[in-house]
């Protein structure tokens, strides 16, 4: 099922099975965008690196430099899995499911605009709360506390590596969502 890059294990099936495992998935799963730059700062970073390898967490190769450093490894990936797609993918489960969503992340004016245009997109999506992603992780206690309140059953996490990824590292026991992913730059590409 998984395929070694960079010492890691990489998804290596197909979006649509994938998208099948993280919905009978019983336990938390924290998903990892591994494009090529989020890669290469698991091997500088050995807290990122350490995140990358812990059991809940699942990566799987976004990007073409991915993809193509497979094949130089000999290892070559199925085919590419795009973060966003698979964010579009679980906020349409949860649609269906009639469950929440948290966004966290980006400027207060791109997760504002990012909001409009998700609920525009998807009339029966819940957005359980949003915040930006400008803010201390180590003392957010009221974002928290709003998360758990809330109880969205994913949450996607827009602040840039390792950010995003520390955050889900330091939060991901006490947060009870069964979905966590770090999605980059991709409320600015929702915000438009
Ligand atoms: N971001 C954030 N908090 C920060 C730094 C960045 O919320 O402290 C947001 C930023 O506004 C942008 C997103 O993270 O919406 C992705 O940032 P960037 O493009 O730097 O990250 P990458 O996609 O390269 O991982």
């Amino acid at each position: 099922m998984y395929t070694n890059i960079l010492g890691y294990n990489v998804y290596n099936r197909s979006k649509d099975e994938f998208i099948d495992l993280i919905k009978t998935k019983e336990e938390k799963v924290n998903i990892i965008s591994g494009n090529p730059e989020i890669l290469y700062n698991g091997l500088i970073n050995p807290m990122l690196s350490k995140v990358f390898k812990s059991e809940d967490a699942v990566i799987i190769p976004d990007g073409i430099g991915t993809v193509i450093a497979s094949k130089i490894m000999k290892n070559p990936v199925k085919e590419r899995i795009a973060g966003i797609e698979v964010m579009k993918e679980i906020i349409e489960y949860c649609i269906m499911n009639n469950q929440k969503i948290y966004l966290l992340g980006a400027t207060q004016e791109t997760i504002e605009k990012c909001t409009e245009n998700l609920k525009k997109q998807y009339s029966n999506l819940k957005i359980a709360g949003f915040h930006n992603g400008y803010f201390d992780i180590d003392n957010c206690e009221e974002i928290i506390k709003d998360i758990i309140e809330q109880n969205p059953y994913a949450i996607f996490i827009a602040m840039g590596s390792p950010r995003q990824e520390l955050f889900i590292q330091k939060y991901k026991e006490q947060i009870n969502s069964r979905i966590f992913m770090g999605v980059g730059g991709s409320f600015d590409i929702f915000a438009g």
